[in-house]
């Protein structure tokens, strides 16, 4: 700050002078008007406006003036203030404007441009049909149960009437963690299942009656991969033990079951077959969902789904047998079941017309991307 104004004229300030004042203040204007950017106002402002500027120097040079002087310097500097701030904020209003204009412009999006994103992941097609199955029956008041990958010789054989010396039981069948139970039924071995029937020993043994379950999984068998075979596929089986049950509530809840899955005018036969667990047994048939059964015989109309034979083989199924009830600690006397079970790669095979078996481990997304995004 300067020394008191001995002169008492502001004139003889030299910041306070009117040309003097004019000149800052069309320093200011022009710096405004230069900015190009927000950025480059708000640097000007602080140079131009700030407690280091000139015009606010100059202001503080009043107060050394004599009180006639003030009022006339104080309006002086108060015009060029002012017209200062309103350039600056006229200015600000102009470059916020170009900003949004640009913004609009840059991040505009178009929607028609072709989809390039990574596509989201999904889940298998197997996990999906195997689910899908296993919903029909929750439909229907069944519950999901689950029961160990690698498990007890007994509830993989044992419990379920496979005698000791059944091929099943040999090495080149089945894969064993702990050795094979020896002939003279000493200790158990370990096995990665076979097949997800031991899950229906273990529901009996762990719930109370009636049971209805549905248990779809992985199961495990030393075949080679290929075409038609692989080491690791998936089961889903059903099980239902209450008062009262015959083959005819068996058939009914297949017959449901293809209706549910392949529309209201499918249906099943069974075919007399032998399975250890059940007695009597059936092979399961359904109508071959593509002809409906018009090629039997109709050399007019070949259906290469069933090969013209008409029916389609699902899975295997029957009345549990009297001697797993007992096994299981259920009175055969008093209850009876049904259950049933087939190949989840069986039918992802014939229902999407999958020719190789080896495309659903193998895991390209070239297969399963066809199949959607269903989650
Ligand atoms: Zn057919």
């Amino acid at each position: 700050m300067s020394a008191p104004n001995k002169s008492y004229d502001p004139v003889e300030v030299e910041t306070l002078k009117p040309e003097e004042i004019e000149r800052m203040r069309d320093e200011a204007l022009a710096a405004f008007a230069a900015a190009d950017s927000l950025d480059a106002l708000h640097e000007a402002k602080v140079a131009q406006t700030g407690p280091t500027s000139p015009l606010a120097l100059a202001n503080r040079e009043i107060g050394a003036l004599p009180p006639h002087a003030k009022a006339e310097a104080g309006k002086r500097v108060g015009q060029a203030r002012g017209a200062v701030n309103k350039a600056l904020a006229a200015r600000q209003v102009e470059l916020e404007a170009e900003r949004d204009a640009r913004v609009l412009v840059e991040e505009a999006v178009d929607v028609t441009l072709p989809y390039d994103r990574v596509p989201s992941g999904a889940r298998h097609p197997l996990t999906t049909m195997m689910e899908r199955v296993a919903d029909v029956f929750v439909a229907m008041g069944y519950e999901v149960a689950e029961g160990p990958e690698a498990e007890a010789e007994w509830f993989n054989f044992d419990a379920l009437n496979f005698l000791p010396d059944h091929p099943a039981r040999q090495m080149q069948d089945t894969f064993f963690v702990q050795g094979p139970k020896g002939t003279d039924e000493s200790g158990s071995g370990v096995v990665l299942r076979t097949h997800t029937s031991p899950v229906q020993a273990r529901a009996l043994l762990d719930r109370e009656l009636p049971v209805y379950i549905v248990c779809p999984g992985r199961v495990f068998r030393t075949d080679e991969l290929d075409a038609t075979h692989t080491p690791v596929f998936h089961q889903i089986e059903l099980l239902a033990v209450d008062e009262g049950l015959t083959m005819a509530d068996l058939k009914g809840t297949l017959d449901h079951m293809v209706q549910a899955l392949f529309g209201a005018d499918m249906k099943t036969r069974l075919r007399p077959n032998f399975f250890p667990f059940t007695e009597p047994s059936a092979e399961m048939d359904m109508l071959c969902y593509v002809c409906k059964g018009e090629s039997i015989g109709n050399p007019d109309r070949p259906c290469r789904t069933c090969s013209s034979e008409g029916w389609i083989e699902l899975g295997g199924c029957g009345m549990v047998n009297p001697r797993v009830l007992t096994a299981c600690g259920v009175d055969p006397e008093k209850y009876s079941g049904f259950a049933f079970g087939f190949g989840i790669e069986r039918m992802l095979m014939f229902r999407h017309n999958v020719e190789d078996m080896r495309d659903m481990v193998e895991g390209d997304v070239r297969f399963t991307r066809p199949f959607g995004m269903e989650i």
